[in-house]
């Protein structure tokens, strides 16, 4: 298990704040996990496309695709992004009215014995505007098979054949504090289930 020191912030009493709930598409999941394991012991980046919907006290991002950047500079610690690249994207998606990018993801991985890290570090909460979610995966060699669940903090994790993953979506404040939205995955949840054996 990855430890997580992280702290979170104080939250006022007189101002209960949204329910804020990050949803993860199937194509999304994998899309995730699939960006993150192709460079895996560098980090990868990329965009979040999905919508915001928002229902009484209800405010949920769906996140539909997760898009990787091909031209990021990958490094062990963080990644750059390609700026005219960026920009070129930015153009694409603003011609389609159905993709918008909701946030972005990168993830982290393990270093030697030091495990993946879960929170945002100074440079990602610098980056991090307040109407948007980031999802942070980190990254650590499998050591036993553990099944796909969800964490007391929001999180989710599991392993595939070679890899631990865990999924943490952020959001941020106006004045810049990150949270933890929690992740809803039905789709990584079933992927442990087998199918029951019919009766005949
Ligand atoms: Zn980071």
């Amino acid at each position: 298990m990855i430890g997580v020191s992280f702290r979170r912030p104080v939250l006022s009493s007189f101002c209960p704040a949204p329910i804020m709930t990050t949803y993860i598409s199937q194509n999304a999941f994998w899309g995730l996990l699939i960006s993150a394991v192709e460079v895996y012991k560098r980090e990868c980046f990329g965009l979040l496309i999905g919508y915001r919907d928002r229902k009484g006290a209800q405010d949920m991002y769906i996140v539909e695709h997760a898009l990787p950047f091909q031209t990021a500079g990958r490094r062990h610690k963080g990644v750059v992004s390609n700026p005219r690249a960026h920009r070129r994207i930015d153009r694409f998606l603003s011609s389609i009215p159905q993709l918008s990018v909701i946030g972005d993801f990168h993830s982290h991985t393990m270093w030697g014995y030091s495990k993946a890290a879960s929170h945002p570090s100074e440079t990602d909460l610098e980056g991090m505007k307040a109407e948007n979610v980031y999802v942070i995966l980190s990254v650590n060699d499998r050591l036993r098979e553990v099944p796909w669940q969800y964490n007391d903090d929001g999180s989710l994790s599991g392993t595939t054949d070679d890899h631990y993953f865990r999924l943490t979506a952020y959001t941020v404040t106006r004045a810049g504090e990150p949270r933890r939205t929690p992740i809803l995955c039905p789709y990584a949840l079933g992927f442990n289930a087998r199918p029951l054996r019919a009766i005949k």
